[in-house]
């Protein structure tokens, strides 16, 4: 996991042995209160495995009762569920894919967008982080393809405990940035494509979805995703989205938004289902 390929700073090129002792304890404390949203297994050898598996989320079936204003999302939607071997085709040789863009092609993280090196690499912008998250300086290290030594030195549960924390980190990282004009611009790319799914409801008509987190504390509850023109969130489509993290999102990104870009605020649906019996509407008791 820990490839040197891009070899940027090496800041930690050797880790004493009263780092080690600490982060040890640590690592222990933190297998004690290890919950289920950080057991996702990646290491070096299920990384090739899962890359292979980024097949999109299942395509819209809902398309036909609205087709008309519904361009199709793109060609590869169709492909979803056959996640087989054949669909290797993006980089799976995994060498020169930086850890952000590998992450953001995982199965289940298509509603993360790529946040800029430079933005990661600024301290400021990371105010406050290191004391969220475990293993602090490793999982950037990792997140930032810097080499560490310490990979060799880590057994394999230590290795999963700080990509765990880095997939934490970037997700902190990630709701930060997409309140930036770069990051609310790299979502506005991926609002265009459907890439965050579209609303339920009928007479919303195949409206596009934004993320939503309904609180902005990690580990509170999972992401939503947000209609602008009913204005109610609903739970993602794909069980695989449906366990990441609101807090990587946070509650403020589909209204700032929506301010940011005015002219995508649909309007209000003017229809509303009313239920009938043989045709008569229904007499409220
Ligand atoms: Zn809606």
């Amino acid at each position: 996991m820990y490839r040197g390929e891009r070899a940027a700073g090496g800041s930690k090129g050797e880790v004493g042995s009263v780092d080690r002792k600490r982060i040890n304890e640590a690592l222990d404390k933190q297998l004690e209160r290890s919950s289920p949203s950080t057991s996702r297994a990646i290491n070096g050898k299920d990384k090739s495995s899962q890359s292979l598996q980024m097949g999109k989320h299942p395509p819209d079936h809902y398309r036909d009762s609205c087709s008309a204003s519904l361009p199709k999302p793109n060609a590869s939607g169709d492909e979803s569920e056959t996640d087989s071997e054949e669909s290797d085709v993006s980089g799976s040789d995994g060498d020169d894919t930086s850890w952000i863009s590998w992450f953001c092609n995982l199965r289940g993280n298509e509603f993360f967008c790529e946040v800029d090196d430079d933005y990661i690499q600024d301290d400021f912008n990371l105010c406050g982080l290191s004391s969220q998250v475990p293993y602090y300086d490793y999982a950037l290290d990792l997140i930032l393809d810097v080499e560490s030594s310490h990979g060799d030195m880590f057994t394999e549960e230590q290795n999963e405990l700080v990509e765990s924390a880095a997939e934490m980190l970037y997700g902190l990282i990630h709701s930060r940035y997409i309140l930036t004009g770069k990051g609310i611009a790299a979502m506005l790319d991926k609002y265009k494509n459907y890439d965050f799914g579209r609303c339920p409801r009928v007479y919303c008509c195949g409206q596009p979805c934004l993320p939503v987190g309904q609180s902005d504390i990690p580990r509170s509850s999972t992401v939503k995703i947000y209609c602008p023109r009913c204005e109610d969130i609903f739970y993602p489509r794909s069980k695989y989205q449906g366990n990441t993290d609101g807090a990587y999102f946070g509650t403020t990104f589909p209204n700032l938004f929506l301010m940011t870009y005015q002219h995508l605020k649909p309007q209000k649906a003017s229809q509303s289902y009313v239920p009938r019996v043989f045709g008569f509407k229904i007499h409220k008791p």
